[in-house]
């Protein structure tokens, strides 16, 4: 799960790290709100309004803006909320901006210069410890400076039984350079980052910029989080910071009925049990000369109910232009699974694109007898060769 960098901030925040003071807003007027509220909390005079979307790279698709007075910042926030937002990150169709942070502008000049670094934590599954990833090179796309630069990345491995050492915190704030007040805040920010990773079972915390501020104070100016799925269940406060208008609608359909489904490009749409048999039936299709239109995993029990949902979701999406059903029948047996696809096929009333079966596995047999005899649309086959097959020659003749 993904969340706002609003609280993401406020996540830091409640573990001691500074950051970006702000407040979120849904209209113009909430905004100018927000922007007095905030002068009286921080003394800020100048703010940034900034687009609230599960996606980076929103100051390159003008989804950043500085406001100098009140009314840029309603002029600003009507300009932004409602927009299509289309950034590196979004693909090329962007995302529709429900709502804005005004936040306090931080770059102000002062004493000693502004500095922007970069900052991430997140989980190295090779090693099987955490990572604090940091760079001076700040503020820009991280992957450019990786190409580039990649001297300018530095790793500090975390052991995730003992957590973050005092020498660790203390070699990352040397590394980008810092002495005195900065050297002290950066180190504090560090450990309280990486407290705040470790509690939330996060699988990726990553803050750019991370602003050193001309009075030498260090905050966190954006914030991405990503969560651990699996972990979320022990923490209900944050699973509902959930924002489902920044999901795929039918990925959340799915999700409700327990399918494993995610939405892709091609033109085949799959319905099979196991992730790994998924993986190779999107394969096959590849193999055949189609593409694979989605993942979906029906999961162990391949019950009428559960097909029929299935089906349901995958016709969803107007590129499909076949259907592989691809289910191993260990647990469930085949002859119910084909039952059931022939149940799903009637209640659904019309299926308008073929549909191939192929169930293998404990009376496969008696499947295909039962598909076969149900004079429906449906191309059964029991080899997954055959299946391959079977879906080329109906994307080719298109019957
Ligand atoms: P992203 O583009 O989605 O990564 O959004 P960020 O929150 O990182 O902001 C993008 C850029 O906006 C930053 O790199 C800064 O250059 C700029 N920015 C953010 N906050 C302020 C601010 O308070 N004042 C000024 N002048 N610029 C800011
Ligand atoms: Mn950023």
């Amino acid at each position: 799960m993904n969340i706002h960098e609003y609280q993401g901030k406020s996540i830091l925040k409640s573990f001691g790290v500074g950051i970006q003071e702000g407040i979120v807003a849904q209209n113009p007027d909430e905004a100018v709100k927000a922007a007095q509220e905030l002068t009286q909390q921080t003394g800020t005079n100048w703010w940034v309004v900034k687009a609230q979307i599960h996606a980076g790279g929103r100051g390159k698709g003008g989804g950043v803006k500085l406001a100098k007075s009140l009314d840029e910042v309603k002029e600003k926030a009507s300009a932004i909320i409602g927009m299509n937002l289309v950034t590196p990150q979004t693909g090329p169709s962007g995302r529709k901006v429900h709502q804005v942070l005004i936040a306090q502008d931080v770059y102000y000049p002062g004493e000693s210069p502004v500095k922007e670094f970069y900052m991430s934590v997140l989980l190295d599954r090779q090693s099987g410890r955490n990572i604090i990833m940091y760079s001076t090179e700040g503020g820009m796309d991280i992957e450019e400076v990786a190409e580039k630069s990649p001297e300018k990345i530095h790793k500090e491995e975390i052991d995730p039984k003992v957590g973050i050492q005092a020498f660790q915190a203390r070699k990352v704030a040397f590394n980008l350079g810092l002495s005195g007040k900065s050297f002290k805040e950066m180190t504090a920010f560090v450990s309280n980052l990486y407290k705040a990773y470790d509690t939330i079972d996060a699988s990726l915390f990553e803050i750019n910029p991370v602003l050193k501020t001309s009075d030498d104070k260090i905050i966190a100016v954006d914030a991405k989080v990503n969560f651990d799925d699996n972990g979320l269940i022990r923490h209900p406060h944050y699973a509902a910071m959930r924002d489902i208008r920044e999901e795929d609608p039918t990925e959340v359909e799915a999700g409700e009925h327990n399918l494993n489904y995610v939405k892709l490009d091609g033109n085949v749409g799959c319905m099979v049990n196991g992730a790994g048999l998924a993986m190779a039936t999107m394969d096959i299709i590849k193999l055949a000369g189609g593409e694979p239109a989605n993942f979906l995993d029906v999961g162990g029990t391949a019950n009428a109910a559960r097909v029929e949902q299935a089906f349901r979701i995958i016709l969803k999406d107007p590129n499909v232009k076949a259907i592989l059903v691809n289910i191993f029948g260990g647990i469930v047996r085949c002859d119910r699974v084909a039952q059931g696809i022939v149940d799903a096929y009637k209640n659904i009333g019309s299926i308008p694109v073929p549909i191939i079966v192929r169930l293998q596995g404990t009376n496969a047999v008696e499947a295909k007898n039962i598909i076969d005899k149900s004079g429906l649309k449906v191309y059964s086959a029991i080899q997954l060769k055959e299946a391959a097959d079977l879906v080329n020659e109906v994307l080719k003749k298109g019957i």
